[in-house]
């Protein structure tokens, strides 16, 4: 019997790899899974029913391209669009002989932090069904914490791996912006996308990473990576300097239980040999939601052009060109793309360039600044993930703002282009918390040493309670 609900994906690669088990055997095993409990969850968009590797299985968010499997970004508008390529990600993934369990839900073309806004139905959080998984990758969250697939890759814009690790109980990391490729990815806001890896633990987080990152011709804008990903094995926290943003910290709206969780493992940072010493990032926290609200809005209006009725999906309507567009447009996208695309146009169109997407930038730099000043001083910086555990569905859906503060931690170092992984540290009201560990460019072994270590101390168990 493979237990899918405990086995991680290294104790997975162990069976196969000494012939214990068979890579179909253990895609069934997953398929079994999904049918019993997908159908309270919605995890998935589609699965796949023919392995395409022997090794141990994997999920994608429904933005990563695969050739022949449709991929809609949880759109109307993407219906039916079968890829005729694999994203970068989605080949390495395929390289590394890792088949493809399914594609998993998000919010639409991954705006949003509850996964509510998917054109096809939510997902439901696996350790309470009447809550949200967070979003936007919260189908590949929700499929991880419930044993639906050992790993999972989302993507991050703007907390969207991060927060919803944090409200399943998984590992999540949004890489160094760069390291990643986004060939193939459905685009966002191109200067914050990054895809990442979740699992149920670190070592899993890190094995998923070194097959997904480094530099990739088809896009210019990765790099390198300076050195090698390793396994994480230190127990300890000798030597390293872990900063407490005073603002990350004590942010108007942060729950007491994920305070008392996340202070708690500050206490533990310290027994496990950190110097642990408070810090301040003044303009990043006020500044950081503001300022992505412009950039995002802004780059997602330009990508979100090309759904014209024209290339991809849907098409409503023909004759005239123009209103073949509009009907397509209308029809096709959901409230939140519409509302996105509406913002991000004003914000870039004459006369208004300098005084929003301009400044947004600018402010974007002193961010930047300011978490290089912090991390001068510490090597690494620790806050909670999300201000709140998982909230009940239908909760903020009426209320974009209350909304879009869900990501109030998550975006900071992610306008610096700085990498953040959430780990479970404790459950507030039954729910699991996040911890953000934030480091600088390029500090993914670090993350994961010190993400490693603490995990081993915390002992979370991320088998949803319900579930046991
Ligand atoms: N919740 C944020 C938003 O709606 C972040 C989304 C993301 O990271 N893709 O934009």
């Amino acid at each position: 019997m493979i237990d899918t609900l405990r086995l991680t994906a290294e104790e997975a690669t162990g069976l196969v790899e000494r012939g214990e088990v068979s890579g179909a055997e253990l895609h069934r095993a997953y398929l079994d899974a999904i049918a019993e409990r997908d159908p309270e969850l919605h995890a998935y968009l589609c699965t796949v029913d023919e392995p395409d590797g022997e090794g141990v299985p994997i999920a994608l968010k429904d933005v990563i391209s695969t050739r022949g499997v449709e991929t809609t970004a949880a759109s109307k508008i993407l219906a039916g669009y079968k890829p005729v390529y694999d994203a970068t990600v989605a080949a390495r993934c395929k390289a590394a002989g890792l088949p493809l369990l399914g594609k998993t839900n998000l919010d639409e073309f991954a705006m949003g932090s509850s996964t509510e806004n998917s054109a096809y139905g939510p997902t439901h959080n696996p350790w309470d069904p009447n809550r949200v998984p967070g979003g936007s990758s919260g189908g590949s969250t929700a499929a991880v914490a419930a044993g639906l697939a050992p790993w999972a890759l989302g993507s991050d814009t703007g907390g969207s791996i991060k927060q919803p690790a944090s409200l399943c109980g998984v590992v999540g990391l949004r890489p160094t912006y760069g390291t990643v490729s986004r060939y193939g990815i459905v685009a966002f806001a191109s200067s914050l996308d990054q895809v990442g890896p979740i699992a149920k633990t670190v070592r899993d987080c890190a094995l998923l990473h070194r097959i997904i990152a480094g530099r990739d011709p088809l896009d210019s804008t990765t790099v390198e990576l300076p050195e090698p990903i390793e396994l994480p094995q230190a127990e300890d926290l000798k030597g390293l300097r872990v900063g407490v943003p005073k603002e990350l910290n004590e942010a108007d709206g942060i729950e007491p239980g994920v305070s008392e969780a996340v202070n708690r493992t500050i206490e533990l940072a310290r027994e496990l040999g950190a110097e642990v010493g408070e810090c301040s990032l003044p303009r990043s926290v006020e500044f950081g939601l503001p300022c992505y609200y412009l950039i995002a809005p802004s780059e997602a209006s330009s990508n979100l052009a090309r759904y014209d009725g024209v290339r991809y999906g849907l098409r409503v309507g023909n004759g005239d060109i123009r209103a073949m567009y509009e009907r397509t447009r209308d029809a096709g996208f959901g409230d939140e793309p519409k509302r996105r695309i509406m913002l991000g146009t004003y914000a870039l169109s004459a006369g208004y360039y300098d005084a929003y997407y301009g400044q947004a930038q600018k402010v974007r730099t002193l961010i930047r600044d300011e978490f290089r000043a912090a991390l001068d001083q510490f090597d690494l910086l620790v806050s909670p993930t999300s201000p709140t555990v998982a909230f009940p569905l239908g909760a903020k859906t009426d209320n974009p703002l209350a909304m879009y503060l869900s990501d109030v931690l998550a975006i900071p170092p992610n306008m610096a282009g700085l990498p953040g992984l959430s780990i479970p540290c404790g459950l507030s009201d039954g729910l699991p918390v996040g911890l953000q560990l934030i480091g600088p460019q390029f500090s993914e072994n670090l993350l994961f040493r010190a993400g490693h270590a603490l995990e081993q101390a915390l002992a979370f168990d991320y088998v949803p309670t319900r579930l046991k």
